[in-house]
Parts: structure tokens; sequence; C-alpha cells
């Protein structure tokens, strides 16, 4: 995989490889600050030493994630958006050898990069996701993870020298897939940074004049861009294909991109950071059940009980993954437990998603969070969130609990947002013949559905705005 990212960035220097709202970058560009880094950090680190890349998808980070990558060395991106405590909490369990930030793009060197001394074994990034213990999990992914998810996204996604639009900041391994893709296929990575995403007018037209035929990003995202009218295929003719992943994608996400782009090709994919990614997709047609698909060639994915078990077709089960995505576990190996396993010989991660299997394809059923318990009534959040959406006038809604100060969920409440025609009086109304009382939520309307930085629903941050 690396050796064939120095041979394209080397062989076609004339290639446009990266596209920010004020600059082009060509390969020759890209190729002479990975030198530049990699000369540097190469005197100043040994082999599998850790580097953090600070930054906020300028394209210093992807030189520095490859200068990294070449010399064996792990990267750890940071994006500027996450907050000073928690940017210090990451900083001090990586006890990076390094931090590089833009004044690294000011080194000069003449060196140029022969080989690439990376193993298949060697942590090649450590992504921090949210731990529920309050303190952020690094994931470290090893190089033979990223190309066997290369390899299988290069395969489903069948794209080659064209223009592939991003749009989660590197911290979040959503980012990895557009970003390899790119170097891959000798594709334009367009890149959507956060101001962009602030201001409508900016984001249309940037979406306009990126010419993207590809797009990597997760639903809540397309859900954001759907509420305008002309994001539609006028907006953008030549896209053809978006990669989906990290959230139950849904029917009305999928229906109204086929209406505004009739041509489409939607992929659904599912997996956790702690799986390179993704683990399994499919193609989603109009009008179909939406399922998470097949595994890879390389994974097996069991569906199991809680003593692990296996179950059989239709019985719903935590997902199990197992194979060559699996990662070599948190940074704080005592996390590992009971997450990390072996299971049928193989490597295997123990997934906290619940799905079963129906004709070979997998239903995503959600987490076993989203079920609670609630004054000894069981019910599942999905399923209120499912009978607001379905009322005509409701753009989306979010179903989450209230805690008390002890922890104890002492509500449901109903965020809800409303299409522009819509009066928000009938609904307590509408949903009640739909639900039983125990499961009725408080409603609260929203202007909009707040998106943290990768682009799910920002539920603390919608929380916060009943205090
Ligand atoms: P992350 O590590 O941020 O990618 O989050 C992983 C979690 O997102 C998974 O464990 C699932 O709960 C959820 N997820 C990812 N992909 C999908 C999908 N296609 N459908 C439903 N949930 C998904």
């Amino acid at each position: 995989m690396l050796n064939k990212i120095l041979n394209n960035l080397k062989k076609y220097p004339d290639d446009e490889c990266y596209q920010t709202k004020n600059n082009v970058y060509k390969n020759r560009d890209l190729y002479k600050y990975v030198c530049n880094i990699y000369s540097y950090i190469t005197k100043k680190c040994s082999r599998q030493d850790r580097v953090i890349v600070y930054g906020h998808k300028e394209i210093y980070m992807i030189a520095s994630f490859l200068a990294c990558s070449f010399a064996g060395i792990t990267y750890v991106p940071l994006d500027i958006s996450i907050p000073y405590e928690r940017k210090l909490n990451i900083i001090k369990q990586v006890k990076p050898k390094l931090i590089l930030t833009s004044d690294i793009i000011n080194e000069d060197s003449s060196e140029e990069i022969t080989s690439v001394s990376i193993k298949d074994n060697d942590i090649y990034y450590i992504i921090f996701t949210s731990g529920s213990s309050g303190q952020p999990k690094g994931v470290q992914i090893m190089y033979k993870n990223l190309k066997s998810c290369m390899n299988w996204l290069i395969d489903i996604c069948d794209i080659n020298q064209t223009v592939i639009l991003n749009q989660a900041n590197f911290s979040f391994d959503l980012s990895v897939a557009d970003i390899y893709l790119s170097l891959l296929t000798r594709s334009k990575h367009y890149i959507i940074e956060k101001e962009l995403t602030e201001d409508f007018y900016l984001l249309f037209n940037a979406l306009k004049i990126s010419n993207a035929e590809f797009a990597v990003m997760t639903p809540s995202f397309a859900d954001f861009l759907l509420i305008d009218k002309s994001f539609n295929k006028t907006l953008m003719p030549h896209l053809k294909k978006i990669l989906f992943c990290g959230e139950v994608l849904s029917q009305n996400t999928v229906s109204k991109l086929y209406e505004r782009f009739p041509y489409i090709k939607i992929i659904n994919s599912y997996g956790p950071t702690e799986c390179t990614f993704a683990v399994t997709s499919t193609v989603v047609t109009p009008n179909e059940k939406i399922s998470i698909g097949t595994p890879k060639d390389d994974v097996s994915i069991y569906i199991v009980d809680k003593n692990l078990n296996r179950l059989n077709e239709g019985e719903i089960g935590e997902i199990l993954i197992a194979g060559e995505s699996v990662g070599n576990g948190y940074l704080d190996k005592s996390l590992n437990k009971n997450t990390f396993i072996t299971y049928d010989n193989k490597r295997a991660y123990l997934t906290g998603d619940f799905a079963y299997w129906k004709d070979n394809k997998l239903y995503y059923i959600g987490r076993h969070d989203s079920q609670i318990k609630f004054k000894g009534y069981r019910i599942e959040l999905l399923e209120i969130e499912q009978v607001i959406n379905n009322l005509n006038y409701v753009q989306k809604s979010v179903v989450t609990t209230t805690k008390n100060k002890y922890g104890n969920i002492n509500g449901i409440i109903a965020f809800v947002l409303l299409k522009d025609f819509a009066k928000d009086d009938t609904i307590k109304n509408d949903i009640s013949n739909m639900l039983p009382k125990f499961m009725m939520p408080k409603i609260k309307i929203v202007e909009k559905i707040p998106l943290t930085p990768n682009g799910k629903v920002d539920i603390k941050l919608l929380l916060g705005e009943l205090k």
C-alpha cells in the first residue's frame, strides 16, 4: 500500500491531489512536504516512536501522516477542535516524541524517500474515541489492518482518478477512508473545512465547484445537506457514489438521496474504530430494508449471546468481529479485557452493537445502551424516534434520556426538528396514538440538530440546552 502511494507521488507529479478552500496542491508539492518532514522526523525519532500531528485538515497533516508511515513511526492525528482538557489528556496518554504543527512545512531538505520501513505488525496510527469511563481511548491500528481495509475499500468503491469529497476531520477514523482512497486511486481529495460547514452559502459553493464524484460521510451529514433543497444533481452533477459509515442510515435519508440524485450508488458500511474504519458493507437500493450488509472477506462476524455462544439466523445478539481488521487494542491495555479477545483462534473484538443475520445479510438493531429500563418498563429509544420521524411534518428527531444527579434515568426526551410549514402543537397528540403512555417522551422543538466534529448527532449539546 505505501509503496503504491510512494510510486503515485513520484510518478505523477502533475496530478492534483489535494484541494482546500484556498489552495490546490499537486503530487509534486505533497511529495516535497513528505520528504522534508521525513528528513526532520527520522533525525529525531526511532521506529515506533509516537508523533502527534496537530491541525485542521491542512496538507502538512497528510504529509506528516505519510512521512511517519514511511519511517515506521506511529502518528496520532489531533484536530484543533478538540477541547483543551481532552487534548491534554490525549497528549498525556500518548507521550509523543514530537508534536508536529504547521511550522513543519518550513523544513527543507533534498532527501528522497527510497524505501518503506514500516512492518505489518507495527502500529500505524492511533485514533482516540470517546470512552465510557469519561477518558478518551486510544485505538491502535496496525499497518496490516489498514492495508486490509484499503484493499477492500478499493474493491467495493471502485473509483479511479476522480474527486473524493471529505467530511470528517482527521481525528476520526471516517477520514481514513477518504485520505487513503485518494492517495491510492490517484484522486483529488476535496476538503470540507470546519468553517465551510458553518456557512451554507460557502459550503454549497464548495460542493458545486468540487466536481466530486465520490463522497465519504455520515448519515447525519447527508441529512444536514438535504435540509437545503438545492442539494441535488444540479449542484453536484458528477456525484455518483456515497460511502456511508458511523451511524444508522435511515430509509428517509436514502429515499431523499434517490429523489435528488436518481443515479446515485449508496454504500452503507459498518464498523467501529477498533476494527479499522469498517468491516461490512452493502449497496443500498431504493425501497429495500436497510442492512449493514456482509463482512469483508478476511473478517468473520459472529452474532453471539452474552456467553459468546453463536446464535442462529434471525436471533438478535451482539456483533463479534474477528479477523484481519481487528486492531491491536487500546493504548491503555487495561481496557482490552473482555473487548479484545481471541475467538475461533482469531483476534476478535466485542462491539456492544446488536444485530441479526437474515439471508446472509446483517441487520443492525442498536446498541444495548439504546435499550433502557424506565420505571420498570423495557423501552427502545430508537422505536420512539422512528414513530416521531414517521410524522409527515417532522424532519428529524433524536430521542434520549435525562438523568438525575445520581445518574439514574428520570425521563425520556425527544428533540424534534420540524419541516418548514409545521406547527408543533399536535405532536404529543399524534404520537400518543402510537406509543404506550410509559414510552411517551417530553418534546423539545429545536431549530437544528447539532453535530459533533465527526458528524454524529451531538446529544450532549442538545441535553445542555435543557439546563
Ligand atoms: P466509531 O468508532 O465512531 O466509528 O463508532 C462505531 C459505532 O458506530 C459502531 O459500534 C456502531 O454503533 C455505529 N455504527 C457504525 N456504522 C454503522 C452503520 N452503518 N449502521 C449503524 N450503526 C453504525
